[in-house]
């Protein structure tokens, strides 16, 4: 889910798609034009904030720690394979 969507070519890596929130914008590194996620990406967030949950809820056992973990990892593959990238013409 790293497509351009003006160019289809891959449009930036993975790490800099991670970094990317709906009110940033960056450049395709195909073709240049401005892309940013859809206002749901904040939605990727909600496993990462059911970690914290669980740790505060299991007070640092290593249950609530590995919770923590599993959230933390489910909101990278959210934002990676479930959030598109969207125009965003000026
Ligand atoms: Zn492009």
């Amino acid at each position: 889910m790293r497509t351009c969507p003006y160019c289809g070519q891959q449009a930036l890596t993975a790490l800099r798609k991670a970094k990317l929130g709906p009110t940033r914008l960056v450049r395709c590194q195909s073709c240049g034009k401005r892309v940013s996620v859809s206002p749901g990406a904040v939605l990727a967030v909600v496993p990462f904030l059911i970690g914290i949950g669980a740790v505060w809820y299991f007070r640092a056992s290593p249950l609530g720690i590995g919770a923590l973990v599993v959230g933390l990892l489910a909101m990278f593959v959210v934002h990676e394979y479930a959030v598109p990238l969207v125009r965003r013409d000026a």
